[in-house]
């Protein structure tokens, strides 16, 4: 087919492009029609097929969302079929009654993990919910999404209500009604009033199987889908066939999914974008360069605070990210006129205070050869991680907009956080390296080979030799990932 013609969302144009909608209340949601003008201009073309799909969507969630007649007939429904949907009481059948309207479809998310992950799984399940016309649902609970985003969708909420959804309890790799025991079991999925789809790291071969194409074909008749993943599977969706030609037009550049659909759905509620153009005024607004740092410290990847201090230099400094230091009295001799500095600010944002205090008093105390002053700040430290806790995430979520502020970022690679930061500012980051065997490595950084997020868990199966796979050989612009190379990404 011919390409599209497609433009680049200019961050003056308050919908992007027509990537948002106009139809929202500015007070509602300060930052929707705002945030973009605080980025650099997007380099990332936006399909016109994109556009009207996502107008399509908005249509479509209208009719369906909570508080609708649809919403209420599909929720009676469910409800009559299972009217205790955890119990592993299997109640499948066909609903052939209909309705007079076309029935809706719904994809209920489930949260999982933190943030960064939440964010990425919400934006693969909306991907998912565009290709097959279903209408995505939050179901948060516990804080999880309070006074965090704004409704993405015109005139309808995504929050699925509390209280009424029969669907209850842990779900997990050993629900009945999940997908991959369905099928272990070999009975059919279609006509079931809902399955569960387990995408969590942990899934098994059966699970997997949800990104083959006959395991789609049938899940277009299961009216309710609830889904939990910890993870971007939207390299996945690219891998299946039947969605193959509708995903290159709606992504004719397929390297920035994340980018287009995470600036469409996440808007920093007021609270939230309260924090962000508080710490923006502070510390970037003023700067003629404005540098994100994300230092994520990993369990499972060991490096001592010094070792990793040492590497965040060298790759900063190698890159010309940060200009190099002098001593004091050298620079005394040779600084002549400080009203000509550059001046680079330097956002460091992590669970630690001692990476962003180390750079400051190295700055303030060598300042820097090349005529740049540079100033150093955290907005936060908060030590550790929580989870479903709203204060933690409206931080979180604070930070990583912040950081899609910068003209330059450094990430920690595998971060899901940093994978959102990168995403929203359009750039490939400056990627640390993983420590070899609790070392520094002797390359600090690498520059990103794509601005998408990295799919750690792709199903790795083979659909049609129904055996295990290379999800990194299947089709050509899907690559293992540089930064975790079992994983693969979208170039
Ligand atoms: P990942 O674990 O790096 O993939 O990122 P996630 O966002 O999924 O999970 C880490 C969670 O820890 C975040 O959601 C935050 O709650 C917290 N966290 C980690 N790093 C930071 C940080 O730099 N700033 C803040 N405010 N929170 C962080």
């Amino acid at each position: 087919g011919t390409v599209p013609l497609a433009t680049v969302p200019d961050p003056s144009d308050r919908l992007l492009g027509g990537l948002l909608s106009p139809d929202f209340d500015d007070r509602s949601c300060l930052s929707r029609y705002r945030a973009g003008r605080y980025r650099r201009t997007s380099t990332h073309a936006l399909s016109p097929h994109l556009v009207s799909a996502l107008r399509r969507y908005e249509s479509l969630h209208r009719l369906c969302a909570p508080g609708t007649p649809a919403y209420a007939r599909a929720l009676e429904r469910l409800r009559a079929s299972s009217p205790n949907a955890t119990a592993a009481g299997d109640n499948a059948g066909d609903d052939p009654s209909g309705g007079a309207a076309a029935p809706c479809d719904y994809l209920v998310w489930t949260p999982d993990a933190g943030l960064g992950n939440r964010i990425l799984s919400i934006t693969a399940g909306f991907l998912y919910g565009l290709l097959t016309d279903r209408v995505l649902l939050l179901n948060g609970s516990r804080g999880d999404l309070d006074d965090l985003f704004c409704e993405p969708f015109p005139g309808s909420t995504w929050i699925l209500p509390q209280g009424e959804f029969p669907v209850r309890g842990k779900l997990g790799i050993d629900t009945f009604q999940s997908l991959g025991n369905t099928l272990a079991r070999g009975e059919p999925l279609a006509g079931r009033p809902w399955v569960y789809v387990h995408l969590v790291h942990n899934y098994l071969t059966q699970d997997r199987r949800f990104f083959c194409d006959d395991v789609q074909g049938e899940l277009r008749r299961v009216r309710w889908l609830v889904f939990k993943a910890d993870n971007y599977f939207v390299p996945g969706l690219f891998l299946i066939p039947r969605y193959e030609r509708e995903l290159a037009r709606l992504f004719p550049r397929r390297d920035a999914v994340f980018h287009h659909l995470g600036r469409y759905l996440f808007h920093p509620s007021n609270t939230v974008w309260g924090m962000v153009t508080r710490y923006h005024g502070s510390y970037f607004a003023m700067a003629d360069e404005r540098v994100g740092i994300q230092v994520r410290m990993f369990k499972w990847a060991p490096i001592s605070i010094d070792d990793f201090y040492g590497q965040i230099l060298k790759c900063t400094h190698r890159e010309n990210i940060l200009p190099a230091t002098v001593a004091a009295a050298s620079r005394a001799a040779a600084n002549t006129s400080a009203a000509a500095a550059k001046h680079k600010a330097v956002a460091v944002v992590s669970l630690h205070g001692e990476y962003s205090d180390r750079l400051r008093d190295l700055y303030h105390e060598h300042g820097n050869a090349a005529g740049e002053a540079v100033s150093v700040f955290q907005p936060t430290h908060l030590g550790a991680q929580h989870f479903g806790d709203t204060q933690q995430n409206q931080k979180a979520f604070a930070e990583m907009m912040l950081l899609s502020f910068s003209d330059v970022v450094v990430t920690t690679c595998v971060s899901t956080f940093g994978y959102v930061s990168q995403g929203l500012a359009g750039l490939r980051p400056w990627v640390l390296t993983p420590p070899d065997h609790g070392k520094a490595p002797d390359t600090p950084c690498r520059l990103a080979p794509t601005i998408e997020p990295c799919f750690h868990r792709p199903p790795h199966y083979n659909c049609r030799a129904k055996a295990r796979g290379d999800s990194g050989r299947t089709v050509q612009y899907i690559r293992h990932c540089e930064d975790f190379p079992d994983g693969v990404q979208l170039l």
